[in-house]
């Protein structure tokens, strides 16, 4: 079945942002209706989010029908490597925007059956910056970063963290080697936000994505 329309008429001076929270929450009530949890994974490029993926694939599909979309500037080698693991992927490629908005995301639903999955989950494109301001009308928004960009990633990204149910702190094995401290970058993502949830993972092992699918609540 295809999506219900959920294309807004842009009209001149309205607000770009204000148009993506409207299909935003469009989206959102589609997904709801159908039972589909949601989830907007953000991150560096590099970060690890489609090693996160695979491993949050491996671990659920089992329990849901899941999909995939995939926000890429121009490539399909994630969906290939997560299309691997037999769930349904749809690339979404984004030339040069760098980051995915809530319209995107509905011309994707549109080619996947919403009554054949429980859990979509989306890797926006490589960018902690502006995927934050472009909800997608996920139910939980994960921002994934490694150790190896350094100890100031949370700090610098205020505004991606705030908009984050949880975070992942992501290749755990080389925060020695990079003098990262996770504990530290945990307590700054709950200084941005409170009730953050935090998973601290190695993505090649599957290291922590017990706690990242706890903090899921999945
Ligand atoms: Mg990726
Ligand atoms: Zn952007």
């Amino acid at each position: 079945m295809k999506g219900e329309e959920v294309t807004l008429e842009i009209e001149s001076g309205m607000d770009v942002l204000e148009v993506n929270k409207q299909l935003a929450h469009k989206n959102m009530e589609l997904l709801r209706e159908h039972n589909v949890k949601a989830i907007d994974i953000m991150g560096s490029i590099g970060a690890g989010k489609t090693s996160l993926i695979e491993k949050l694939v491996q671990a659920l599909k089992h329990k849901y029908r899941i999909a995939v979309f995939k926000g890429d500037l121009t490539t399909t080698i994630d969906a290939e490597r997560i299309g691997r693991h037999g769930v349904k992927v749809v690339t979404i490629n984004t030339g040069l925007e760098c980051h995915l908005d809530a319209n995107v995301v509905a011309r994707a639903v549109e080619r996947i059956s919403l009554q054949d999955i429980d859990l979509l989950i989306i890797e926006n494109v490589g960018n902690l910056i502006c995927p934050a301001e472009f909800p997608l009308g996920t139910e939980k928004r994960v921002v994934v970063v490694s150790v190896t960009e350094g100890p100031y990633m949370v700090v610098k990204h205020p505004f991606t963290f705030m908009t984050a149910d949880v975070t992942v702190i992501n290749k755990k094995d080389l925060a020695e080697i990079m003098k990262v401290d996770t504990e530290q970058l945990k307590k700054q993502a709950k200084n941005i936000k409170p009730n953050m949830k935090v998973a601290v993972t190695n993505a090649l092992t599957g290291e922590g994505v017990e706690e990242l699918i706890k903090a899921l609540e999945l």
